[in-house]
């Protein structure tokens, strides 16, 4: 009894509810932990970034037009080390930029600066700035456990052996010792590397004061439902609060662009998840906000109505994460403003286009730039704000849209970081277009999907609202 750290009342509340005193006993004590303290994500946020810091206003801007809708979506600003690395800029700088947007829109929902994707390699430097932590642990999947940690996650789970049924769903899983034991080979690893990543933040920051995520989407296959929960027990085991949990789904993310793959099948695979979870908070004692986090990879515009009807049919939470849409918005802003901010824009495309291989190369994996449809730069060269907007501004289904043009300038920020002052003076002198096209991006084609339910304002052929 010592151990669990839980009062005779709460020992009692866990005998009646038939959870015994194994594993969830404690993790009862870790949700009491976690209820007490401030720090809980709400049911719907928005992961958003600013590789530049100089959106974070336009972008809070569609929380509060959210807000005046009636709907809560607390603002996520996310960074990763990737991001920061390419760019030269420091973790502080998404703080501070967070922090003054709050200020000047009188935000007074919570918000958090995410450390997206850190390691316990490159952790540290987030330390004193962020209070959301995406601890990725994919390069540690597959990497094999020890006869003894299987054997004994396997003893400890013997309610993950036969035919396990989640609530509000038909479908049903029957698992077999070898399952589990495979299943535990595969992640138990990555899950150990989680907590020890956790611990350090823990350490540096207290219990409760920050929010933990635990991303494995970077990854080469997608994660079954029956791996998700083998992975949420072990999770439990490891002591990690975790409030969302970033899974790989089936399909293709790809940066920037609309998902590739079978919708239907991504609506029936993410209902399971979210089964999985309330499964796994009630059984193994996690906090009961958990929710999945999407790894949008930004504008996955077709599965937003899934998203949207599956947190709908079991009062889930969602986070969707987005990231370079807002980049893409300051160019579709520049180039918009004509002039220098077109010229900008242009020379930026020229640029990343003669880079080509140097700025795809680390995010080669979640790209597919066709090199037969990128525009030659002499032809860019010569084109209307107009052409150039509607290029690279995504508006499915229509002719002048061009995902390669757009998928190369996503990752073509590196080129923009360079220009230093030439980038950001041109970027404050249009502050107000570029804001528009930050906005109503972000609250017509992510927020209202997503979260209302309603699909966003139609723009006609010129890219304007119709
Ligand atoms: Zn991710």
């Amino acid at each position: 009894m010592a151990t669990t750290g839980l009062t005779a009342k709460e020992s009692s509340f866990l005998q009646i509810q038939g959870w015994g005193l194994g594993p969830a006993a404690t993790n009862y004590a870790l949700r009491l932990k976690v209820d007490n303290n401030h720090l809980k994500l709400a049911k719907y946020s928005i992961g958003i970034g600013d590789r530049f810091a100089h959106q974070a206003k336009a972008q809070l801007q569609a929380c509060v037009q959210a807000l005046q809708n009636g709907v809560q979506v607390i603002p996520v600003w996310n960074k990763s080390n990737r991001e920061h690395t390419i760019i030269g800029s420091e973790p502080l700088s998404v703080r501070r930029a967070a922090d003054a947007a709050v200020r000047a829109l009188h935000w007074e929902e919570p918000y958090f600066c995410d450390a997206d994707h850190i390691t316990l390699q490159t952790v540290d430097r987030f330390l004193e700035s962020c209070d959301f932590y995406t601890i990725d642990v994919a390069d540690s999947i597959g990497k094999p456990a020890t006869a003894a940690d299987m054997e004994s996650f396997v003893r400890r789970h013997p309610e993950l052996l036969g035919r396990v049924q989640l609530e509000g769903v038909d479908e049903h899983f029957e698992v077999t010792r070898e399952d589990l034991t495979r299943t535990a080979e595969k992640f138990l690893v990555a899950v150990k590397k989680a907590g020890e990543v956790y611990r350090r933040i823990e350490k540096a920051k207290g219990a409760g004061n920050f929010i933990p995520e635990i991303s494995m989407d970077e990854t080469d296959r997608a994660q079954s439902t029956m791996e998700l929960l083998i992975i949420l027990a072990a999770i439990a085991d490891e002591g990690i609060p975790v409030q969302t949990i970033a899974p790989k789904f089936s399909g293709r993310f790809n940066k920037g662009v609309d998902y590739v793959g079978d919708v239907a099948q991504f609506e029936s695979e993410l209902a399971l998840d979210v089964a999985a979870i309330t499964y796994a908070v009630r059984q193994y004692g996690l906090p009961e906000n958990l929710k999945l986090s999407v790894h949008s990879g930004s504008d996955k515009f077709s599965i937003y109505p899934a998203i949207h009807a599956t947190i709908r049919r079991f009062n889930a939470g969602v986070h969707l994460k987005t990231a370079g849409t807002t980049w893409l918005e300051e160019l579709i802003g520049l180039a918009e403003a004509g002039g220098e901010g077109l010229a900008r824009a242009k020379e930026i495309y020229s640029e990343a286009f003669a880079r080509r291989d140097e700025v795809c190369q680390p995010y080669a994996a979640v790209i597919d730039v066709d090199p037969a449809r990128l525009p030659p730069p002499d032809e860019v060269r010569g084109w209307s704000s107009e052409q150039y907007t509607s290029a690279l501004r995504h508006v499915s289904g229509t002719a002048a849209y061009n995902s390669s043009f757009r998928q190369l300038l996503h990752v073509g920020f590196k080129i923009a970081a360079r220009m230093g002052r030439r980038y950001l003076d041109l970027l404050e002198l249009n502050e107000a277009v570029i804001a528009n096209n930050v906005t109503e991006n972000l609250y017509d084609r992510h927020i209202g999907p997503v979260f209302l339910g309603r699909a966003g304002t139609v723009r006609n052929s010129t890219g304007r609202n119709a």
